[in-house]
């Protein structure tokens, strides 16, 4: 929902530390502020001072003081949302900030929804869209790669070069609907040549975009890795074995504790998340009876399939399973690892048999370790790596981290297939240009020139309150 004229308030931090900042921003945020601030110079009058002032003093309701705090004004335009805002850094404790809240709104001002000051940030043409959803992932961001990928997007990154090029475009279909108007007559304002050359190169670059994707949602979301296999296979145990290490870790960072917890590790900046590791023995026990859903459903969740298999089975078996697995995953983006597990049991004439005997296809690996005894798991993680191609981390190429960024450069690029296509056949230009048009329209819901409510409101919804 788009609120205009409101004013609007909400804690900017989150828990822990010793100061915590409030944030107001909207027209009256210095009249409301000015109701319960007391300067200590009692002179000052924070309506008199200029943006970007500090000022000390009290937050006060009737004669009860509730902090000294500090005041920090900016006056429009200059402020993070474009508007008249007011930070009050205030001590951490929540009762202070829930009472300086309850004070902000009973003199006038509203809470925030989620992402509101950021919103207002767009609304206000401080950052396009795609800049203000990099806010989200900045502040999310957990390693080198996603912070310098967020960063990069949240000081335009692609979306000045996305928005030139959508100028460009926009210009040409305006002269083919300009040669249009008129009609019989045999009139070209629109160069031909540097037409195709503009929509060729447009499609080029949204693709090189879209295919960046695969690389920046890795980043951002770690790789979904589920592990299957028959009972006592030592799917826990080769599980605990890549945890290990991690845990060592992880534990000595303070402040890592996650929402949701799930097994992961990290590999070369990249986290590979284990789904639904609590059910290892229930749901995958099942691994035999393919048809059954939740098994199914899990390996589709995954990017990387772990079939975990036992040195001393029978090599048809083996193969059977590995058949199943690949049926389910057959035309779909996965990587599959036949894992040859308990190689500890097993002789060096039977494990080359198996090397020999079982039926791995091109993309796959087949890979032999002992889970218990730790054997085997260096190249299990250097397959791991290998699985997100970091070549472009290395450059300084745009990367795309964002699904609604992909689907739209998607869209581009069947759009102006669509009007290379046309040309090829000398379609008439009135049926090319709803293909570029279509194609500007796109580019524009990328920094949000083309937008609606339902797309705001979706992509701020799942920002946090008070950014
Ligand atoms: P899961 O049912 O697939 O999770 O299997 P577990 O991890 O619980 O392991 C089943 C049994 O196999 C346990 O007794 C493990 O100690 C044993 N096991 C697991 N990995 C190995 C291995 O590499 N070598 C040997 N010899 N035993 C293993």
């Amino acid at each position: 929902m788009i609120r205009t004229g409101v004013t609007i308030c909400a804690p900017a931090t989150s828990g822990g530390g010793a100061i915590a900042i409030i944030r107001i921003s909207g027209p009256e945020s210095i009249s409301i502020s000015e109701k319960i601030f007391s300067p200590s110079d009692n002179e000052l009058s924070i309506n008199s001072l200029p943006g970007y002032t500090v000022v000390y003093g009290d937050i006060i309701e009737g004669s009860e003081t509730i902090d000294d705090v500090l005041l920090t004004l900016f006056r429009s335009p200059h402020s993070y949302t474009g508007e008249d805002s007011i930070e009050i850094s205030c001590h951490a404790s929540s009762y202070i900030q829930r009472r300086i809240l309850e004070l902000l709104v009973k003199n006038g001002a509203k809470p925030a929804f989620p992402g509101e000051f950021t919103q207002r940030a767009f609304l206000n043409g401080k950052m396009d869209l795609s800049q203000a959803e990099a806010v989200a992932d900045v502040i999310a961001s957990a390693s080198e790669a996603s912070h310098r990928i967020a960063m990069s997007q949240m000081r335009g990154g692609f979306s000045s070069e996305i928005k030139k090029l959508r100028s460009d475009l926009l210009q040409f279909a305006s002269m083919i609907e300009l040669e249009l108007d008129f009609g019989e007559e045999d009139v070209e304002f629109a160069d031909r040549k540097e037409l195709k050359e503009l929509i060729l190169k447009v499609k080029s670059i949204s693709d090189s975009l879209a295919s960046s994707f695969k690389v920046g949602n890795a980043i951002k979301n770690g790789i979904p890795v589920v592990i299957v296999g028959k009972p006592n296979s030592g799917k826990s145990t080769l599980l605990n074995a890549l945890l290990m290490e991690e845990k060592a870790i992880v534990s000595e960072i303070p402040g890592t504790t996650r929402d949701i917890i799930e097994d992961t590790i990290n590999i070369d900046e990249i986290e590979y998340r284990f789904i639904d590791t609590a059910g290892l023995h229930d749901t995958f026990d099942i691994i035999e009876s393919l048809g059954i859903k939740k098994t199914h459903e899990k390996i589709i969740q995954a990017s990387v399939v772990m079939l975990i298999d036992e040195a001393i089975d029978s090599i048809i078996d083996i193969n059977t399973r590995v058949k199943n697995i690949r049926h389910i995953i057959e035309g779909l983006d996965k990587k599959l690892m036949i894992i040859i597990n308990k190689s500890d049991l097993a002789g060096d004439d039977l494990l080359d048999d198996l090397r020999n005997n079982i039926d791995v296809k091109s993309g796959e690996e087949l890979l032999f370790i002992s889970a218990k005894n730790k054997t085997g798991l260096e190249i299990l993680h250097k397959k791991l790596s290998e699985v997100v191609d970091k070549g472009m981390l290395s450059s300084d190429s745009v990367i795309i981290n964002n699904i609604r960024h992909y689907d739209a450069l998607i869209n581009i690029s069947g759009s102006l297939e669509r009007v290379i296509a046309g040309f090829d056949v000398n379609l008439p230009e009135d049926l090319i240009a709803i293909d570029i048009r279509q194609a500007i329209h796109y580019l524009g819901e990328i920094t949000g020139e083309i937008t609606s409510d339902d797309i705001l409101s979706n992509i701020f919804r799942n920002f946090c309150i008070g950014k």
